[in-house]
């Protein structure tokens, strides 16, 4: 019987969430254990923002430490987990004839492993990331989610990292039980109507979600993993929430999973 596998968004927030246990950290660890095990990971990190479309294709990708003025342990920590060129081959076909470049420098930046540091902790299910295009349209992160859907039915969890609320202007460095602001919990609660509605054509189109989606979203790096997973998703795929909470008032940490865990096709 063929194994449907779901997709997943993470929020992933501070990155000393890869040193620390807490209530996300349990829920992403939880999720990897109830997720049928894939043969590799496909990430798409809002921390490959670029300004092409790439794969890593490393066999040892490294662990990249793309952040400033944390503490020392969090540089020292590292994620070995192995890379699969084969997978990166297959989804460059899967996107033909969108160029995609098979990137040997980039490695797991840490939108994928201060994640994956707990769902996979042994660091044993190989990696690819694909990057994000900078300068193409939300819909297009979509449609390239869309293309991407295939790969579930051929045992690829494909995760997006990122956040739905993020906007770090408004964030309270070091004072993280600050209420959250009405305009992240106001948004946060439409996006989860939109996306139990399977209003995938709002999502994408989110800015004329108004004053509260520009708020939340005053980039679209962090926001863009979400529109890859729900363009792998069907009609008749359940959405479920594994983890939800808003960091620093405006930091929302809400996951959002596509399809089932743990059943197959028909089942
Ligand atoms: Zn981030």
């Amino acid at each position: 019987m063929a194994m449907v596998m779901p997709t997943v968004f993470f929020g992933h927030g501070n990155p000393m969430n890869a040193l620390e246990r807490n209530r996300y950290t349990e829920a992403w660890t939880a999720l990897g254990a109830v997720i049928p095990r894939p043969t590799a990971v496909l990430s798409i990190s809002a921390h490959w923002y670029t300004s092409s479309a790439a794969l890593t294709v490393n066999t040892a990708p490294p662990t990249i430490h793309d952040f400033g003025g944390f503490p020392a342990e969090l540089y020292r920590v590292q994620y070995p987990a192995p890379g699969h060129p084969e997978l990166a081959r297959r989804v460059q076909r899967l996107l033909s004839p969108l160029p995609v470049d098979l990137d040997e420098q980039w490695g797991l930046d840490h939108g994928t492993w201060s994640v994956l540091c707990h769902v996979y902790p042994k660091a044993d299910v190989p990696v690819v990331q694909l990057s994000i295009d900078a300068t193409k349209e939300a819909g297009f992160h979509y449609d390239i989610g869309r293309r991407l859907a295939p790969l579930r039915d051929e045992s690829v969890l494909i995760v997006g990292s990122g956040n739905l609320v993020h906007n770090l202007h408004a964030y309270a460095w070091g004072r993280q039980a600050v209420a959250p602001y009405k305009w992240a919990v106001d948004f946060e609660k439409r996006a989860r109507e939109l996306l139990l509605a399977h209003d995938h054509d709002s999502l994408v189109d989110y800015g004329r979600l108004g004053r509260e989606a520009l708020l939340s979203i005053p980039t679209p790096d962090h926001y863009l993993p979400l529109l890859y997973v729900m363009g792998t998703s069907l009609e008749q795929d359940p959405i479920a929430f594994p983890v939800d909470g808003v960091e620093g008032g405006s930091v929302s940490m809400l996951a959002v999973q596509v399809g089932e865990s743990g059943r197959g096709q028909g089942n």
